[in-house]
């Protein structure tokens, strides 16, 4: 077998002809001259709201300022404690410290590598203001225990789906549980821009009309200015070419879920490799398909020797990044998510892979396990 380098990722034009209708959807947003929000981003925050089944979308700069513009809506700031997965993009992180808030870490579950209503509830304290479920890799995290732990203890519940567009528990999508939600269209995400962009959505008026005004500079009306807000705001361009995205997402996420299935039967069985796991009522749209093994580094090494591109997704884990070392937590803080941490390593998966890149990415794991197995 002739064997040729597999990208991890790679922009391919899936399903045919979506980039030739990105492309028109661009020129046609530059012919109109209309460069901020304006009709192209109203009418695709329209179409998310209906897509996700939520009230309304706000697009903003980005999905780390989504997170902040949703925090900021909620009313949480200092004193707020804010609940987040210890094994989360720091993103996630970095947004409750913008709010002013104290990011409070909690164990993710080993088989799913989702935060769980029962490890969220084991550091809840009567400062908790918010939760923030992240759906880690595409997997929508098992909500109904959220819900009724948040109407129990009375906090928010705002979802990180910047990796699970089009993700669903018992049916319903994510991005539409929480009080107010947030979501990245960084390049690479399954509902992916051509540059930076992402959206708050929520179903609460209140906190929409908010979120509204507070990404641009706190105004409702041109220099009349209600809040001090700040400028994120989703480009026209980009909303323009998420429209055309937004329309074939379903078609994007069944691809990844199709390619994740031949990973799972063709991977199956291989002693000291973990394959991804999905919880009932909970859909998986593999933003990340992650495989989990003792011999990660190794196995990278050889796999990276071979031309195949691999990712980790996270090589170390909040608690331990040198950033938070303010939180106090030490080694040994967080297992699990220090185990996956050690184990985890992300194969190629995209929308557009071909069978041969696939079998490729296989043939060289099973011989790697044969040879160190
Ligand atoms: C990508 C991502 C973000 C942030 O998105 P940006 O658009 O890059 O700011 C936040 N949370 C998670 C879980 C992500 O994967």
């Amino acid at each position: 077998m002739t064997s040729f380098a597999v990208p991890f990722f790679a922009f391919r034009d899936f399903p045919a002809g979506i980039n030739r209708e990105v492309e028109q959807a661009l020129v046609r947003a530059a012919a109109s001259q209309h460069y901020i929000l304006g009709e192209e981003v109203e009418a695709f925050e329209q179409e998310l709201a209906t897509a996700l089944g939520t009230g309304m979308a706000i697009g903003v700069g980005n999905g780390y300022d989504a997170l902040v513009v949703a925090m900021k809506s909620a009313g949480i700031g200092p004193g707020d404690e804010v609940i987040v997965p210890a094994n989360t993009f720091i993103a996630t992180v970095n947004a409750v410290v913008q709010a002013g808030a104290i990011p409070v870490l909690a164990e993710p579950d080993p088989y799913t590598c989702n935060l769980t209503a029962g490890a969220a509830a084991a550091v809840l304290t009567k400062k908790t203001k918010a939760i923030i479920p992240v759906h880690l890799y595409g997997q929508a995290c098992e909500m109904a225990d959220f819900m009724q732990l948040a109407q129990k203890h009375n906090f928010i519940l705002i979802e990180d789906f910047a990796q699970a567009q089009g993700a669903s528990y018992g049916g319903q999508s994510v991005g539409s549980f929480g009080k107010i939600n947030a979501t990245s269209f960084y390049p690479t995400k399954n509902l992916g821009a051509l540059g930076d962009g992402g959206a708050v959505v929520t179903s609460d008026a209140a906190l929409a009309a908010f979120a509204r005004m507070y990404r641009n500079y706190g105004q409702e009306q041109k220099y009349h200015n209600k809040i001090v807000g700040i400028n994120s705001r989703l480009d026209t361009l980009q909303a323009a070419v998420l429209r055309v995205k937004l329309r074939y997402l379903n078609q994007l996420n069944s691809e990844r879920q199709r390619l994740a299935q031949v990973y799972q039967n063709e991977l199956q069985g291989i002693v000291g490799l973990i394959l991804p796991v999905t919880a009932p009522a909970c859909t998986h749209v593999y933003h990340i398909f992650n495989i989990r093994t003792s011999q990660r580094d190794k196995l990278q090494t050889w796999l990276a020797a071979q031309g195949i591109q691999t990712a980790i997704h996270y090589p170390v884990p909040v608690h331990l990044q040198e950033a938070y070392a303010f939180l106090g937590y030490q080694p040994g803080s967080f297992p699990v998510a220090e185990e996956l941490a050690a184990t985890s390593l992300s194969l190629p998966l995209f929308p557009g892979m071909t069978a041969a890149e696939q079998q490729q990415v296989i043939s060289s794991i099973h011989t790697f396990f044969k040879v160190h197995g």
